[in-house]
């Protein structure tokens, strides 16, 4: 197998694989989506305790070796869906749960996609590169505390499940992996998600810098007032006499967050700032 292209690295110790499937606390009424399945090493356990659960697989070799496992077993076989494509491009079925040892390469858009599904599930338990999972958990004033943080702390409560080490998996992966437990915040925040995501992009692309330097970056002030141009036009309002930036600045200052550090603000301060904007009918996307 090309295991570089597809990120496969097997799980093959049973007790983490045992203890992943554990940590979702599968009712005999849920519907589990597992993402990249492999040879099928969560696949069992979950078949063992959902009521249907639907697998994306990108690889058919493995996907065959998924439908052997489960060949001459009546009760599996009925409970399992096999998808075979790219999970980023597959639009996704009802589920309750998620579980997943993820192909690290599409960790990003994967939490992205399964956090802007509707309805929202109850809980996903995925196994992540460790560097990846710590950003993810990350609180504001920590170290790794970034925009991806941000941008999943909007839409959900995060928390560690478990270290896992390289050693665990065949063949053995460059780096650790842990697993960790996404809980959507129900129902979730009434907020464009390109919006938020357009501030938080401003805000971490210097997140020790103060949000009135932010702002200076390049392109930023354009691109804000281009937007505010456009937002005036389309619902033929009159276009406001001050200069632009002066009007930027004055917003920042009433906000109370120049001279904060975007290293420093947590969800609820990133959403005040974006309603100050909106206010003024200034958009981020
Ligand atoms: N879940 C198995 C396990 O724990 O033993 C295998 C995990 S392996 C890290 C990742 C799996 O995801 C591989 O089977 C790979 O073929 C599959 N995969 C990689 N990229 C994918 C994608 N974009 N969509 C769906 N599956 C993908």
């Amino acid at each position: 197998f090309n295991t570089d292209r597809f990120g496969q690295h097997i799980l093959k110790n049973p007790l983490v694989a045992q203890s992943i499937v554990d940590k979702a606390a599968i009712k005999s009424t849920d519907v589990v989506l597992e993402v990249g399945p492999g040879t099928g090493n969560l696949t069992v356990r979950i078949l063992e305790k959902a009521k249907k659960c639907t697998v994306i697989e990108m690889d058919p070799r493995m996907a065959a070796e998924l439908t052997k496992r489960v060949q001459g077993q009546a009760d599996m076989k009925r409970k399992l869906d096999i998808v075979i494509g790219d999970f980023c491009k597959t639009t996704l079925p009802y589920f309750d749960l998620v579980i997943s040892n993820t192909p690290y390469q599409i960790s990003s858009p994967l939490v992205f996609k399964l956090l802007s599904h509707r309805p929202q599930f109850r809980c996903a338990i995925l196994m992540f590169q460790r560097e990846f999972a710590l950003r993810l958990l990350a609180r504001p004033g920590s170290e790794l505390w970034c925009r991806l943080s941000a941008n999943v702390q909007l839409y959900a409560k995060v928390d560690l499940q478990m270290h896992v080490s390289k050693g665990s998996f065949r063949p053995p992966p460059q780096v650790d992996s842990s697993v960790v437990r996404i809980v959507p915040i129900q129902p979730p925040p009434p907020i464009r998600f390109d919006e938020y995501d357009g501030l938080t992009r401003v805000l971490f692309s210097r997140r020790h810098k103060t949000v009135r330097a932010s702002f200076e970056a390049k392109g930023v002030k354009a691109m804000l007032e281009q937007n505010y141009k456009t937002l005036c036009a389309e619902r033929s309002l009159a276009l406001d006499p001050q200069p632009f930036a002066a009007r930027l600045d004055a917003i920042l200052a009433t906000s109370g967050y120049s001279d904060k550090r975007a290293a420093q603000m947590d969800v609820d301060d990133i959403l005040r700032l974006l309603f100050a904007f909106h206010k003024e009918n200034i958009h981020f996307a």
